[in-house]
């Protein structure tokens, strides 16, 4: 391909929007331009990795016997109100785009697609012989994310490979979903990326095991743990461990402690000799459940840890009768606390009482109180005495007349174990969720009514697995890991090319002969070739190269006329001379390199 007849269009600056380096170098390097917030129009470089990358997903996946088909992206409501999902994904906070035809008939575009295809294969499967199968595609998704940003990694409309597997038994989905891991590790290996597999919170998709990829970068928006070793890995989200140790606590001899204006933990360790792990804390949400209940909860946790809200989000769902649609943090400034309380939240003590509770109307008089192993497993304690500016010696939970649900619902920590025998301490890193795979189970199944005949002649749901990648995201994940100060490095499987020829002045006729007569034996051989015939200085076809990040390059400068030119590769950058002849040769043995 010619550079003039794109044309490429790079910027000098980023522009002021792109806050993380990969969207900043996809927008300079005119790989991407923003029509509106989270929608972009992916320019010819651009389709061009995405095209490579979704070869190599359609390679893989064929060799565990996936069928490629497309599916609609206008979705009737009623499928989604079959499912459940309809009010879920489309009211309050939900993500999906909605609209109505001429006849006032609601559709909403499609963020995901369970109902649609468990729909078909319903339609299609009768009995388990036809099983096991699986269908994927690569196509546009769309999300009315709350916040679209960094560019493609988190767009409001986005390239998804989506994959559905249909099984007759929960073995046999198990056995496939080994094998799409597998799969998974061979494409984003053969997408050139470093990825760590976590397991993962199955989220509004529901079912049972799931595990995310991950591409470790600081901008990533996921915090993972993991061993060294490999033996452990998760996202936050699930992830489960050990805690330090807690220091013992003194006796007090007053219950009382006056603790004006202590409002952090910190403050409270300061003021009063104290450590953070003697410490707990009460923090309140309030769930709301799909009956319309509003119930409180009081979450109570050891000082030096943190809350994990999916925990407890699941934790409710496993307990209550109805299901939670939302959880939401009652902060200190909040009014209903102010009127309801007027105790500021770091004076809140696990024993707070119903009565205060009952006092709003707005909620139901039942209330959950959630305590962590953490925290639990502490004989006496410090926490808020339900009073401005006091907290109190606790001498043992025994002594309170509460019921408390105990339960893990804290976030792992950097340094924490994940065994008794403390041999190994987790890391903590940020991650790139770029692909996504669940056992659903029977979830849509039975839902959508979707039945085979099984192997004793009765009827029986499918059992469903799904897996996601998030095309565009991979490709810009790429870059976060693959790139230096003066632009993308890309690795050779999914670069838009992997060799650019540079004629230093192409109104030179000997330099124009010669890198025409290098560019068709390059295409000649296959190899994906781009030429930089602009009439422009060396200088600046340099800096574009750079900045775009091809693989490797040949200069064709004053030398032509030997039939000499300069090869170099974008991560190296020292230039060797070749003769021409060569030329082919060296870009062969040197590619392979890259590619192993
Ligand atoms: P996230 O937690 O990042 O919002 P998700 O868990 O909702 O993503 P899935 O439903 O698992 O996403 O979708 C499969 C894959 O699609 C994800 O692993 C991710 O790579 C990609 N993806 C999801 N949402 C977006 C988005 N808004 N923009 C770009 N890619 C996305
Ligand atoms: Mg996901």
């Amino acid at each position: 391909m010619r550079v003039t007849s794109f044309p490429l269009k790079t910027l000098r600056d980023a522009p002021s929007e792109a806050e993380i380096i990969s969207h900043k170098l996809l927008l300079q390097g005119g790989y991407i331009r923003r029509v509106s917030s989270g929608i972009y129009a992916y320019m010819p470089l651009m389709l061009r990795v995405i095209e490579k990358i979704s070869v190599i997903i359609d390679k893989e996946l064929s060799k565990i016997g996936c069928s490629k088909l497309l599916l609609p992206q206008l979705h009737p409501c009623e499928l989604w109100e079959k499912s459940g999902r309809w009010e879920g994904y489309t009211a309050g906070e939900g993500i999906m785009f909605n609209l109505r035809d001429r006849q006032d008939r609601a559709y909403g575009l499609a963020p995901t697609h369970e109902e649609v295809i468990t729909i078909i294969a319903s339609e299609i499967i009768n009995s388990y012989k036809q099983l096991p199968v699986c269908y994927y595609q690569i196509q546009t998704k769309f999300r009315d994310e709350i916040r679209p940003r960094f560019g493609l990694m988190r767009g409001r409309e986005f390239i998804m490979k989506d994959g559905y597997s249909f099984h007759s038994t929960e073995s046999d989905l198990k056995i496939f979903y080994k094998k799409m891991e597998k799969s998974y590790e061979n494409i984003f290996k053969n997408c050139g990326l470093e990825t760590i597999g976590v397991d993962a919170d199955s989220g509004a998709i529901g079912g049972a095991a799931s595990k995310e990829f991950m591409v470790t970068a600081n901008s990533g928006e996921d915090s993972i743990l993991f061993t060294k070793s490999g033996s452990y890995a998760a996202n936050i989200e699930k992830a489960v461990s050990i805690p330090k140790e807690s220091k013992p606590i003194k006796e007090f001899e007053q219950t009382l402690i006056q603790t004006p204006n202590q409002k952090t933990i910190e403050d409270i360790c300061k003021f009063n000799n104290l450590d953070a792990t003697q410490i707990v804390k009460v923090i309140l949400y309030l769930g709301e459940f799909e009956d319309n209940t509003k119930l409180p909860i009081a979450a109570c946790i050891r000082g030096d840890q943190y809350i994990n809200e999916i925990k407890i989000f699941n934790l409710l769902n496993n307990i209550y009768d109805s299901k939670l649609i939302n959880l939401s943090k009652i902060e200190n400034k909040s009014s209903i606390n102010k009127n309801l309380f007027g105790i500021p939240m770091g004076y809140l003590g696990p024993d707070i009482s119903d009565e205060i509770i009952n006092k709003n109307s707005l909620w139901e008089k039942q209330w959950f109180r959630v305590v962590d192993y953490s925290a639990s497993k502490l004989e006496s304690f410090i926490s808020g005495a339900n009073k401005i500016n006091v907290h109190r010696y606790f001498k043992s939970w025994k002594s309170l007349d509460n019921t408390f649900i105990t339960s893990d619902i804290r976030n792992a920590q950097e340094g924490d174990f994940i065994s008794k025998d403390k041999e190994e301490a987790l890391i903590e890193k940020k991650g790139i969720e770029i692909g996504h795979i669940f056992q659903l189970g029977q979830k849509y199944s039975e839902k959508l009514n979707a039945k085979f005949s099984n192997s004793d002649g009765g009827l029986e749901n499918l059992w469903m697995g799904c897996y996601g990648i998030g095309v565009t995201r991979l490709a810009q994940a790429a870059i976060e890991q693959n790139h230096d100060n003066d632009g993308i490095v890309w690795p050779i499987q999914i670069a838009p090319f992997n060799i650019v020829l540079i004629p230093t002045n192409f109104k030179d006729p000997i330099q124009k002969k010669l890198s025409e007569e290098i560019y068709i034996e390059f295409q000649k051989n296959n190899i994906d070739v781009l030429i930089d015939d602009r009439d422009e200085r060396a200088g600046v076809k340099f800096k574009d190269a750079d900045l775009i990040g091809i693989p490797f390059r040949i200069i064709i400068g004053r030398d032509a006329i030997n039939n000499q030119v300069e090869f170099s590769s974008r991560s190296k950058k020292s230039n060797i001379k070749v003769s021409i002849n060569n030329i082919l040769k060296i870009f062969i043995n040197e590619s392979k390199l890259m590619y192993n």
